[in-house]
């Protein structure tokens, strides 16, 4: 098992914290895409994976991710849910080239640019949000 840190100021390279909503915050916070993988085999797994299925009781390693991605699905919200976002925009599921899926929102100046199986480009905006652009 493994023991979540008092505080997350010492945390760096591989983890000891099976979180994995915690750990995907912490490199978003530093603008690093990164995504859990099998420590034994380097499988990547996906954002919701705890533990390796396959190696369970193993904490899973964060590798950087190469940003690159596919369009698998997307909905264009024309009614405004978050005060973030001015409707109408696009909520996205992308495949990292890696495979594991992302939920997230895909920057285009014309929304009927968006097309499943499209090639995206992850980014951050300047206040730190995660995007992805057409590559
Ligand atoms: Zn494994």
């Amino acid at each position: 098992m493994t023991q979540k840190p008092a505080d997350n100021t010492h945390l760096a390279g591989s983890w000891i914290d099976t979180d994995t909503v915690e750990q995907f915050h912490y490199f978003m916070d530093r603008r690093e895409l990164r995504y859990p993988c099998c420590p034994i085999t380097g499988t990547a797994l996906g954002y919701t994976a705890r533990q390796c299925p396959k190696h369970p009781g193993q904490d899973l390693n964060w590798v950087p991710a190469s940003g690159g991605a596919t369009m698998e699905s997307f909905v264009i919200y024309h009614q405004r849910y978050s005060p973030d976002f001015e409707p109408p925009y696009n909520v996205a599921m992308v495949a990292l080239d890696e495979g594991p899926l992302l939920v997230t929102t895909v920057l285009v100046d014309d929304l009927a640019a968006l097309k499943i199986g499209m090639k995206l480009v992850c980014n951050f905006e300047p206040a730190g949000r995660l995007v992805f652009l057409p590559a």
